[in-house]
């Protein structure tokens, strides 16, 4: 979870730092569930890109509170980064482009497809517009790739995507496996950014579609150029804002007292990074390793090419 200023700021960065999730995206997928039920009935889940984990976080609290009774919820996470250990949640450090990773996702589940599968990938982005929607737009490919490896008829699939300009495109694509696509904004999410999730739902792959790795969606799969449908034809699917007015806007300012009657006291990041890159630099700036060593002259013997000018 990041601790830049506008991080510190954002009200949902606060609460998920007081109600112990490991990042504030917890709230995204809290508001989905809000608006589409999502979790309902639901005993296998798959979290794909869940590092640091507040999604599995979710899940895990969700459907464990509500199949109380039968015990047999099953979470499985996969991210390429290692994640802190969750209690009800098993992890694969594995890359979600591979069909390895689908293996393994159903030798866990042992032969049974899964309820419903989240992901919330995203590239590292670069800041240029359309190169970030085209990773993102592959990353989604790859996580609907293997949710059709996963995912039993009639479940539920909800993936974030960057709402750019060729859109509707994908809304068409993924009309093709299942029953009802919406694209929704959770009010946690930032206005200002192009984030948004598919919600798909009733999942029904067409006719004879067998599962593989390769691109599912490439209209040379099937008769109907979809590149290609214009006016009418296009795909409009409908757009839904989660969370009402009682929920917290996330690009509102709210002061640090939101409970008049509580002093607000610092919470610190519920998971710190595992390994983080810059590990080796901090170890070496604490012992003071990271100077170089220069060698001590008596005075007056300085040689004159290390002198500075
Ligand atoms: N949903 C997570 C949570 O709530 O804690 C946050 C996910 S974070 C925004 C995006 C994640 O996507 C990163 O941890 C990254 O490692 C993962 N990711 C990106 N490409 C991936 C890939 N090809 N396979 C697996 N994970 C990937």
């Amino acid at each position: 979870m990041g601790r830049s200023s506008k991080d510190k700021r954002d009200i949902y960065y606060r609460l998920a730092k007081e109600e112990g999730w490991r990042a504030r995206s917890a709230f995204k997928l809290l508001q989905l569930d809000e608006e589409y039920q999502l979790f309902h009935g639901v005993q296998k889940a798959v979290d794909l890109c869940a590092a640091p984990g507040s999604w599995s976080q979710v899940l895990s609290r969700k459907l464990n509170a509500s199949d109380k009774q039968t015990c047999q919820v099953k979470i499985v996470a996969v991210d390429l980064q290692a994640m802190a250990p969750l209690p009800g949640v098993i992890q694969i450090q594995g890359d979600i482009t591979k069909v390895s990773s689908a293996h393994e996702i159903i030798r866990h589940f042992e032969g049974q497809p899964a309820d419903l599968v989240v992901c919330d990938g995203a590239p590292d982005v670069t800041g240029l517009h359309d190169i970030d929607e085209y990773i993102q737009a592959q990353l989604l490919l790859a996580a609907l790739n293997i949710t059709t490896h996963v995912l039993k008829r009639g479940g539920t699939f909800v993936a974030k995507i960057f709402r750019g300009k060729d859109v509707t495109l994908l809304y068409s694509q993924l009309k093709i496996f299942f029953r009802e696509v919406t694209c929704a904004k959770p009010r946690s999410s930032r206005n200002s950014s192009i984030e948004a999730f598919v919600v798909c739902q009733g999942y029904h792959p067409p006719e004879g579609y067998t599962p593989n790795m390769a691109n599912p969606l490439l209209d040379h799969c099937y008769d109907v150029k979809f590149n290609q449908l214009e006016g009418p034809n296009r795909v409009i699917v409908p757009f839904l804002a989660c969370g009402d007015l009682s929920a917290y806007d996330s690009d509102r300012t709210y002061p640090l007292k939101l409970d008049a009657d509580k002093e607000y006291s610092y919470v610190p990041p519920t998971q710190p990074p595992i390994c983080p890159p810059y590990q080796e630099a901090c170890f070496l700036k604490k012992n003071n390793l990271l100077a170089k060593e220069r060698p001590i002259y008596p005075l007056g013997e300085v040689p004159s090419e290390t002198q500075d000018n």
